[in-house]
């Protein structure tokens, strides 16, 4: 039997950031991932003489280290930071049809506004209203963090923030009078949120433009993969342990129904804490019903999962620009209404195109570059009828639909570039990282289920004893810096109730 402080089941950014926190506290602190790397999505791989990043199409990570934000003071804290490299532009959106339009967006809060100006005349002045919201909101925030929710002091001090906080992106940017070409545009980032903007929650929404406005997109100069073994190295440094290929195939519960320990590999290991980096879904499955409260089994049965994607990955033998490009990230779609786009999805609804060479020229061999196509998806999306005989058919024909498509968008030739192509789907997905129908998302973050109402309901939740959650799926909904911040909150609560004989 093997006894730890703190066992982390999963090593994606949650769970690294609140592993690593933990051991830092002086915990004794195992971290069990089932696949042979860190990372979870935050990875890179290999095919011929590319390495191609994964996931990560953009972070946000405040630039200077005397301004930190929340993510940057977690690598501070680990002394994991690595070198980033940031890129001046937002995006370029490229919306075909009638009343279609190609324009580029600049990150910073004026140039934005310029860009917003130049492609909407006449608008500049309800986006900077939008945007101005900002600051009430973030003041909210911080007012919750340090003293929790009370409706009435919340009413009287940060009056926008209620006013705001149950109503849809779509809602607030009408209230405001931002014209709908320009709500279009704002609306192009809906994806990297999983929802249509007027099922997202206003706030939520908001809070990821204006950090994206604020701080100019970045990336790591090698990969997401230096990312997870920058937070590993730290974790090791402070005596932590972390143990590959050793997925958990039980969680262990006493007769009080208090999780106790898991099960990898056949071996059990013993914690005070259990903290998992994996969904609820998957934790209940592996648990002894009887230690499962019922209405935590309803919450997850009654959450829709979220997002995931088709990816496609192409090492092309010729530059970026040889190649005719010259945008680091390309959103195309056919119409300029975001519901739509979510509906169509799989009909050009909504794609983006990356290419990593525009923001760290040599991350491919020279006289080379990259593209990262990210096709939506929902988990319900994949064929029903598909057989294993026919899938490998299936996901080259879909690629090939979307490369055809990217050429016809922008004239370029890909095709016939092509060295090294891989494509992954929800079941790629599901199968490296576990999630119910290869869901990358966590939970749809839509309508009753939105960030606002998860923060508003955290203490409420039927809770199990010595249990703690981190990662996308949890209160902040998906994404790299939500991973870093549940996992950072997850090691405070731990390390708190550790403290307090809890
Ligand atoms: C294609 C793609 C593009 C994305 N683009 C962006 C982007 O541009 N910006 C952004 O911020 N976010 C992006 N995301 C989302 C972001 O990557 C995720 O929200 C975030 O990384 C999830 O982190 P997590 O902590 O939930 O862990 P996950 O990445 O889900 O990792 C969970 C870990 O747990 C392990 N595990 C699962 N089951 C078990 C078990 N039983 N035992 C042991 N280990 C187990 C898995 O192997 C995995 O390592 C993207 C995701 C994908 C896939």
């Amino acid at each position: 039997m093997e006894q730890y402080d703190v066992i982390v089941v999963g090593a994606g950014n949650g769970g690294l950031a609140a592993a690593s926190l933990i051991a830092k506290a002086g915990y004794r602190t195992l971290v069990l991932e089932k696949h042979n790397l860190p990372g979870g999505c935050a990875t890179s791989f290999v095919r011929g003489r590319f390495e191609f990043e994964a996931a990560l199409h953009e972070l946000c990570v405040e630039a200077t280290s005397e301004k930190q934000d929340d993510v940057r003071k977690i690598f501070n804290r680990l002394e994991a930071e690595v070198p980033l490299a940031y890129e001046e532009n937002l995006f370029r959106v490229i919306c075909r049809g009638e009343n279609g339009y190609d324009v580029r967006l600049r990150s910073g809060y004026e140039a934005f506004l310029d860009s917003m100006e130049e492609a909407v005349p006449g608008c500049r002045e309800s986006v900077k209203k939008y945007l101005d919201l900002i600051g009430e909101l973030d003041a909210a925030q911080d007012h919750i963090d340090e003293k929790g929710i009370n409706p009435a002091v919340l009413f009287k001090k940060f009056p926008d923030f209620l006013r705001a906080a149950s109503h849809s992106a779509d809602d607030l940017m009408r209230a405001i009078g931002i014209p709908e070409k320009a709500q279009s545009i704002l609306n192009t980032y809906w994806g990297y949120l999983g929802a249509p903007t007027d099922d997202l929650n206003g706030l939520h929404y908001l809070s990821l433009l204006a950090a994206f406005i604020k701080t100019p997109p970045c990336m790591p100069l090698h990969k997401s993969h230096e990312l997870s073994v920058s937070m590993v190295k730290a974790l090791q440094r402070f005596g932590g342990e972390i143990r590959y290929n050793s997925e958990v195939t039980r969680f262990l519960y006493d007769e009080k129904g208090a999780c106790v320990g898991v099960t990898a590999n056949g071996r059990d290991y013993y914690a005070k804490k259990i903290v998992s980096n994996v969904i609820p879904n998957n934790v209940f499955n592996r648990s002894d019903e009887r230690a499962v409260p019922k209405q935590a089994k309803k919450l997850a049965n009654a959450r829709r999962l979220g997002m995931t994607f088709v990816t496609v990955y192409l090492g092309l033998d010729c530059t970026m620009e040889e190649l005719g490009m010259d945008d680091y990230s390309i959103f195309i779609t056919n119409d300029p209404d975001a519901r739509r786009q979510y509906e169509k999805r799989l009909d050009y609804g909504m794609y983006v195109v990356n290419c990593l060479n525009k923001v760290v020229p040599d991350s491919s061999p020279e006289g080379t570059c990259t593209l990262f196509f990210t096709l939506p998806f929902m988990p319900e999306d994949m064929p029903e009828d598909l057989t294993p005989d026919r899938y490998k058919k299936w996901k080259n024909d879909y690629a090939a639909r979307y490369i055809r498509d990217f050429e016809q968008v922008l004239g370029v030739d890909v095709m016939s570039h092509i060295e090294e192509i891989a494509i992954a789907t929800p079941v790629t997905f599901a199968r490296y990282l576990a999630t119910p129908g290869g869901c990358i998302y966590g939970y749809a973050n839509m309508g009753w289920d939105n960030v606002v109402s998860r923060t508003a309901l955290k203490d409420t939740e039927n809770r199990i004893p010595n249990l703690y959650f981190c990662g996308g799926h949890g209160l902040r909904g998906d994404g790299y810096p939500s991973g870093y911040i549940t996992g950072a909150m997850a090691a405070n609560d731990v390390i708190r109730d550790l403290k307090e004989g809890k």
